[in-house]
């Protein structure tokens, strides 16, 4: 698809100093448009800049809205490294299905995301550990207030130069696990990314912060028992040297990083069992012993070490508050991947 180009007058300062996530964006931004009977059109770049719509937007009422969240890396020989964008491609796919929006094709998907990562080249930090976020999201536009599918939707891909997720290396984080609110059931949205899944699961997470904990500990919505995913992080654990994680059967949000982690351990000997498995027998895994290490996997951290687990008054500190050495291989291996220091056996980047 042609893709038209709108230049800035001007182009901004690039940050100095500590990034952070989220805080900085570039000077460009891609749209492109999607009408009922015409289908996409209109691919252009062009000056980042806050948008004007009607306030009956439908996204504004009935939260049909999807996104998707990778990184572009600059490699210390100078290129540009994207890490598997056709599964976010496939992902957005099928997050568009279940929130009755067009999808758009996984090709274009990934053409979209290079054209305006090459357009933004110069955005790409390079200080060990920085990269360039990518937000590709999709939204109703139709202004219609009345319960349907939207006939119009814009998609967009805007950018954020951001730093290392951790300044003073991986550090242990304490985990509230959540026995009053649920992220997900079985038939609903679980499996997609759309901005309503995270709307829902920020009262847990506000409640986990007061009492002194980073991220809360998903259990399944329908026994309230079984362990799911680690704030909008998948999540592994070691017990007895095998290593333990949720299923993807519609509740679980399908991540890149939790299937490259699988595929690395596997080519390591280890044995991966995608199970349901209960918080009682994860906390008395942590009692006994058992329970050898635990992580969180996802885009913006890459591996999250846990190191506190706290349900219902019983806490289980894992691994003595340090992060584990499996913890710490799969962290330096896919980060070495992800930036071209180490060779990439499985074709994962481009
Ligand atoms: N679960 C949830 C709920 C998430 O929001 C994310 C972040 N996209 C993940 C898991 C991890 O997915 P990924 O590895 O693709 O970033």
């Amino acid at each position: 698809m042609e893709i038209k180009f709108e230049q800035a007058k001007s182009l901004k300062e690039k940050p100095t100093g500590a990034l952070g996530f989220g805080k900085y964006y570039t000077d460009y931004m891609f749209v492109c448009d999607w009408d009922q009977g015409i289908g996409w059109h209109d691919a252009r770049i062009v000056p980042y800049a806050p948008l004007q719509f009607d306030p009956a937007s439908m996204v504004l009422h009935y939260a049909q809205e999807t996104f998707e969240g990778l990184k572009a890396y600059r490699a210390k020989d100078g290129r540009i490294l994207l890490f598997r964008p056709e599964m976010n491609a496939r992902r957005f796919a099928n997050s568009n299905i279940r929130m009755s929006m067009p999808t758009l094709d996984e090709d274009l998907f990934i053409e979209f995301v290079e054209a305006i990562v090459k357009k933004e080249q110069d955005w790409i930090p390079t200080n060990e550990g920085e990269s360039l976020y990518i937000r590709p999201f999709m939204f109703a536009t139709e202004p219609a207030v009345g319960v349907h599918p939207s006939n119009s939707y814009k998609f967009m891909i805007i950018l954020s130069p951001v730093g290392a997720y951790y300044e003073e290396g991986v550090n242990p984080v304490k985990i509230y696990v959540e026995d009053e609110f649920v992220r997900a059931t079985l038939g609903g949205t679980g499996f997609a990314k759309c901005g309503g899944n995270y709307a829902g699961s920020l009262a847990a997470q506000v409640k986990a912060e007061k009492l002194g904990y980073s991220q809360v500990l998903w259990l399944d919505g329908v026994h309230r028992k079984y362990v799911e995913e680690v704030g909008s992080m998948n999540v592994m654990f070691k017990i007895e040297g095998k290593i333990v994680t949720a299923p993807c059967e519609g509740t679980v949000l399908p991540g890149v990083t939790r299937d490259s982690i699988i595929t690395l351990l596997k080519s390591w000997g280890y044995e991966i069992i995608e199970r349901h498995l209960s918080i009682d027998e994860l906390m008395e895994a942590g009692h006994s012993g058992k329970l050898e290490e635990a992580w969180g996997t996802g885009t913006a951290a890459v591996i999250s070490p846990i190191g506190e687990l706290y349900y219902k008054g019983d806490v289980v500190t894992v691994h003595d508050f340090m992060t584990g050495e499996l913890t710490q291989k799969l962290y330096d291996t896919l980060t070495g991947i992800q930036w071209g220091n180490i060779e990439d056996s499985f074709g994962w980047t481009r």
